[in-house]
Order: structure tokens, then sequence, then C-alpha cells
């Protein structure tokens, strides 16, 4: 089988260790209180904000065998085998990935997923099913779960979750509880990362660069994660003078980089653009989100007029949308860094 079920060792199935959203929260436990929780939901919001950690909790509690004010209880089998991430009655779908790090979900796993949902549940009253990152179903693979979800074949909950609401199926969106998140505070990041052993400075500045992402200050925090906004930074210091030449070799070599370091690298490149416009607006009164860089972007005004920021902005927008179809990489940033060049040739 391809597609894989993950399960990790371990789950968070307390509602209060998940961070922030606590209206979101709240909304959750009304309407388990009032039996009303709907048999699909759609938890939708930026990357790394919690929406899948909360899912598991909501289904944690669906799950416990404990009553519902209460759940999830954390004592029960359930819960404990929940929080073993064992429960024989939840199943996780994750993306199946390919080569480059472009990631699926092929109908195969959905109908494996509906033939799970059919079967009688072994522990609780019924199955919750999550399926991350949603929005990488393939076309066949979105119609049979829209199948699914308008004829569930048994006692089931689904939980679906995505940060690309707007990749989905009108129809599949229609048959869902909509629920949306935010991203986080800073503070709520800050705290987190001190958690993990970040020191005060270093947490401070990571949440700067996370945009209220936990998920990404987390990958920041590990990967040390500043070599690629140098990178990004110093494209953009070249990119006045940008040859064709370049175009070829840059390409060429970051076309060999997977999705996630391309992706990376295209969300510093977008902050350096948005710190440039703030830099615009009020002369350097405002924090940026790179204050380490403040010299260097400010040095960068006299060759990017305002207009050719906002232009760059929008050649970013549109590669990170493109960044996730199956297209040979090297000639997405060729076609992008010529889109570059162009904006500031004009
Ligand atoms: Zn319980």
């Amino acid at each position: 089988m391809a597609e894989e079920i993950a399960a990790p060792q371990h789950f968070h199935i307390r509602w209060e260790e998940v961070l922030g959203h606590g209206r979101q929260k709240e909304e959750l436990r009304r309407l388990l209180a009032q039996g009303r929780l709907p048999h699909a939901l759609l938890l939708t919001g930026p990357e790394g904000v919690g929406k899948k950690l909360l899912g598991r909790v909501l289904a944690a509690a669906v799950l416990c065998q404990q009553p519902v004010e209460g759940a999830p209880c954390g004592l029960c089998p359930s819960c404990l085998a929940m929080e073993s991430a064992s429960h024989p009655d939840y199943y996780e779908l994750t993306p199946e990935v390919r080569g480059k790090g472009t990631k699926i979900i092929r109908i195969e796993a959905i109908r494996e997923l509906t033939e799970l949902a059919a079967r009688y549940p072994v522990m609780s009253d019924r199955r919750v099913l999550l399926l991350d990152e949603v929005d990488l179903m393939n076309e066949p693979a979105a119609n049979s779960l829209l199948k699914t979800l308008e004829e569930p074949p048994g006692e089931v909950t689904f939980i679906l979750v995505t940060s690309a609401r707007s990749a989905l199926l009108d129809t599949i969106i229609s048959r869902c509880m909509p629920l949306a998140f935010g991203v986080l505070s800073k503070e709520d990041i800050v705290s987190a990362l001190v958690r993990q052993g970040a020191a005060g400075p270093q947490a401070a500045e990571l949440a700067a660069l996370s945009d209220g992402s936990l998920g990404r200050a987390l990958q920041l925090y590990a990967s040390g994660g500043l070599e690629r906004r140098d990178c990004a930074l110093k494209f953009l210091e070249g990119l006045p003078g940008l040859k064709m030449t370049a175009v070829w070799r840059e390409a060429e070599s970051m076309g060999n980089w997977s999705r996630e370091e391309l992706s990376e690298w295209m969300l510093y490149f977008n902050m350096c653009l948005r710190d440039m416009l703030v830099l615009y607006e009020d002369g350097g009164s405002s924090l940026i989100y790179q204050e380490d860089c403040r010299e260097r972007l400010a040095a960068l005004l006299p060759s990017f007029p305002e207009r050719k920021v906002f232009a760059l902005l929008g050649c970013v927008r549109e590669m990170q949308k493109r960044l996730g179809a199956n297209v040979n990489l090297r000639l997405q940033l060729e076609g992008f860094f010529i889109r570059l060049r162009d904006v500031m040739q004009m």
C-alpha cells in the first residue's frame, strides 16, 4: 500500500495541551456537550498553528467513554489508547510522499478509509477518521471522499484538516462544518519555544520570523534555520543585476531542493519584501520581521521602488500556489526568476 496511515507514538489529548485557539475549543466543547457535533468537520487555517493537534483532542473527546462534559477524561481505556496513538477506532490519513517531497492523496487511500469507516467500532461508540492536508487529494480521490461524506457508511466522524481551503471542491466544503483557525500570538509562540529549551532572545527572534505558526517556529528552532533566510536575502540583493546566465544557474541548483526547502526559501523572500514595504511606510519606526537585517534591507530600497516590491510580492504569491503542483521544479523556478527579472526591468 502506497498511502500510509500514520501512527506516531504519543498524542496530546487534553484541550489545554494545544496552544491558543480558545474560541474554537469552546465551540467544539459546546457542540459536543449539546450532542450536536456534525459528522464532518473541516478545520482550516495557516500551517503549523495546531489544527491537527486539536483534531486529535476532539477525536479523543468523541471517543472517550466517560460523560461528555469532562471528555476527554484522560483515564478511560479509550483515552489511554488515544494517548498512545493506538486507538482501534481512530485513523489518521496523511498524504503519500513522492519524489522531491511532492505529496498526494490518491483514491486508493480514500477507498481504504471508507472501508474502515464502515466497520463496527471496537472500543468506542463510533469511529473518527482524520484526513490531514486533505487539499492534496487528486480529483478521483476528492470525488470518492465526496460520496463517502454524502452517505457515511457507519457511525463515523470525519475531521478534515487543510491550510489550503480554496483547493477543495465546494461540494466537499459544503458537506462539512467549517472551523477556521487564526495565527498564534507571538507571546504564545515564545512561551512554547522557551518550554522547548530555547533561550529568551532567540525565542523572540524565531517567533518574529514564524508568522504566527508554531510549526514553523519549531522547524526553524530545530534546523538552526537562518541559513536559508540569508540565501533568500542574497538573491534579493543580486536581483537588480540578475543576468539570464544566473537565472539558468540558480534554477538548476535550486531545482534540486525539496519542496519544503523551496517553500521555506519563498517564505523568507516574501518576508524580506514585506519588510521593505514596512520600511517604506514609516521610515523605520515599526518592528520588521527581520530586525537583524534592517540595514541590509534599507540599503535595497533605492533599487526597489515600492510598486516593484508589490509586483514582486505578486510573483511570489503565484509561485507559492504553483509549488504544490506536480510540475518540474527547475522549469517552474526558471519561469519565476524570469518574471522577477521582468519586474525589475519594468
Ligand atoms: Zn476518557
